[in-house]
């Protein structure tokens, strides 16, 4: 995705993490989503699974950026093409993509959680 901004920004997608792009699940899709996931981990190695989820999830996300420079968003639709919203006021935040708060859930936390799954199917 790369987009020109009315601002005269040129917003280009490098492929490395930015503030300015963000991947968005469209909720009429979350159970596509879901799905895929517990296929993969009924059906395959946990290391098989993980490329199984990313190769089947893919293409359920859309993608959207923002200017740094006006705060306009730019907002993919399911055919590719890209709408342009503007902010209502100054005051809206030109990186609401950053990530601002430590994550709730960590690698570590996943783990303990997997193991503790385990053990309840092992109990039921
Ligand atoms: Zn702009």
């Amino acid at each position: 995705m790369c987009v020109e901004c009315p601002c005269g920004n040129l917003i280009k997608d490098s492929g490395n993490p930015s503030t300015s792009f963000a991947d968005f699940l469209p909720s009429v899709l979350s159970d596509d989503y879901c799905d895929v996931i517990e296929s993969a981990i009924g059906t395959h190695e946990s290391a098989v699974a993980s490329q199984y989820v990313i190769v089947g999830t893919t293409d359920l996300f859309r993608r959207m950026c923002q200017c740094p420079s006006c705060g306009r968003l730019f907002v993919e639709d399911e055919n590719f093409g890209c709408h342009e919203f503007v902010p209502a006021s100054a005051s809206v935040p030109k990186a609401l993509f950053m990530r601002s708060r430590p994550r709730s859930w960590g690698l570590k936390e996943l783990k303990e959680l997997g193991s503790d799954l385990r053990s309840w199917g092992q109990i039921l």
